[in-house]
């Protein structure tokens, strides 16, 4: 039987991937081709889940080939080295974004905007240069051309990094362009998703003044408190949209919702810029008056070139800016999907961890907690928890309730445990901290402050591990 090149190149490689349009991912062995002359290969370490990612899998562009390995917010540390590459060495912290590949002749190519190229080969579900299938960075390793590699700073962390890959190029790059970087100007950021909450980022680095144009109440304290924009607005409200009229100098439009343009052109200033990125399924209302009148420009924009993209890189880490992430296990992301499919949640992945998040007691002797790192238990682990006749519940002499049993551990837990319990019976999150034995159960030994909270299956979402040795 005929092979095909997938299967002949020598590289191999394990990825997940989605086998039909439901779209549900899983393990997927294949190969990546030999590393060539220009070629690195990228141990991936870490790669941001898109948007775009969703669409893909779901075959909602209807352009995608099965099986499809998605994800093009790659990072990792090269390890190995074509004979002509002299941009990067062994070890080096590298990205890979949503492309891989271009004619390297054409005109846009020669202007360093390979992302504009008739013949742009893109991270995954593409045509490499020797006719096989690209795959994306849902998977162990990438084997990538020098020229389409980026540098990550050595002071960018690689996890919260890798959004900028794409969501960051994503917003740079038109406000460069279409000079949306002067000092003091005022700058709307429509939409406040992984797209919008770097625009806000990168509008504060450039001195501008940012308002953040939500259709959501809830995420005033976000924009202002976490971000750093200065004004929000609610886009359904009539009274703050009428006094935000014609204030802005710039907008920002994130938005891939069916949404009319008419209220963002009303908003900006005679001279004013409305630029989109994101990507509605269809046409959208465009109300020509307000953009007559005032000598308005509406502009688009997609990603970057690759020089472009490492200036942005550079930009970021000078300005300590990065995504807001949240980490999630690979064996998570069916339903880390489901939810970004939900928008129920924050930003590309999930939202961040905030470390005091969940801490409803601390006892007065372990003020010493060292928070090592974020962990979440996937979806369908988490009735795992059980719930053994060993249970006890008394009332310590402060009030709280303890209750004595086993847990299940994920595999690679170490240390203590915190841990926050959900339940029908326990309306509110509770703490409980859980303590590793060799590695496999944890026995109880925290506090929990909801009475009855044994009746029920318990929701047990693992928040942090805390470093045993200092518990
Ligand atoms: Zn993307
Ligand atoms: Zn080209």
């Amino acid at each position: 039987m005929v092979k095909s090149p997938e299967e002949e190149h020598p590289q191999k490689a394990f990825g997940w991937a989605a086998r039909d349009p439901s779209g549900t991912l899983s393990p997927f062995h294949f190969s990546r081709r030999e590393n060539g002359d220009e070629d690195v290969t990228v141990k991936i370490l870490y790669c941001g889940v898109c948007h775009s990612d969703l669409h893909s899998v779901k075959n909602e562009w209807g352009i995608t080939r099965y099986p499809i390995v998605p994800g093009h917010e790659i990072v990792g540390i090269v390890i190995q080295l074509g004979n002509n590459v002299k941009k990067f060495k062994m070890g080096d912290r590298v990205g890979v974004g949503v492309l891989v590949g271009s004619c390297k002749t054409c005109e846009t190519c020669q202007q360093d905007l390979e992302n504009y190229c008739p013949s742009m080969i893109f991270t995954y579900n593409s045509t490499s240069q020797d006719g096989t299938r690209t795959y994306g960075g849902y998977s162990d390793i990438v084997v990538v051309d020098q020229r389409y590699v980026l540098r990550i700073p050595d002071n960018m962390p690689l996890d919260a990094g890798a959004p900028l890959l794409c969501a960051g190029i994503t917003v740079y790059s038109p406000m460069k362009y279409y000079g949306m970087t002067e000092p003091g100007k005022h700058l709307g950021v429509a939409g406040l998703g992984g797209l919008g909450h770097v625009a806000v980022k990168l509008g504060k680095a450039f001195g501008l003044k940012v308002t953040v144009i939500s259709t959501s109440p809830n995420k005033e304290d976000e924009a202002i408190n976490k971000l750093g924009a200065d004004c929000f607005l609610v886009s359904t409200n009539p009274e703050k949209v009428q006094a935000a009229l014609g204030t802005m100098d710039y907008i920002i439009d994130t938005v891939s919702a069916i949404h009319s343009l008419g209220p963002l052109l009303a908003m900006l200033k005679l001279n004013g810029k409305l630029i989109t990125v994101g990507l509605p399924d269809k046409p959208l209302e465009l109300p020509i008056f307000p953009l007559v009148m005032g000598r308005k420009l509406i502009g688009g924009s997609d990603i970057g070139g690759i020089k472009e993209t490492q200036e942005m890189l550079d930009f970021c880490a000078k300005h300590n800016i990065t995504a807001d992430i949240e980490l999630i296990q690979m064996d998570y992301i069916n339903t880390a999907m489901k939810r970004l499919s939900k928008s129920d949640v924050k930003y590309r992945a999930w939202g961040p961890i905030d470390p005091t998040e969940g801490f409803i007691y601390l006892p007065p002797n372990r003020s010493y907690y060292h928070i090592q790192k974020p962990y979440n238990v996937p979806e369908d682990r988490l009735y795992s928890f059980i719930w053994s006749s060993q249970a006890v519940g008394y009332n310590y002499s402060s009030g709280v309730w303890q209750f004595e049993g086993y847990a299940y551990v994920p595999y690679g837990t170490t240390g203590v445990c915190i841990t926050q319990v959900f339940g029908p019976s326990t309306p509110h999150a509770t703490t409980l901290m859980l303590r590793v034995y060799n590695g496999s159960l944890m026995y109880y030994m925290g506090p929990a402050l909801v009475p009855d909270m044994y009746n029920e299956w318990f929701r047990l979402n693992v928040i942090h591990d805390v470093d045993a040795g200092k518990v």
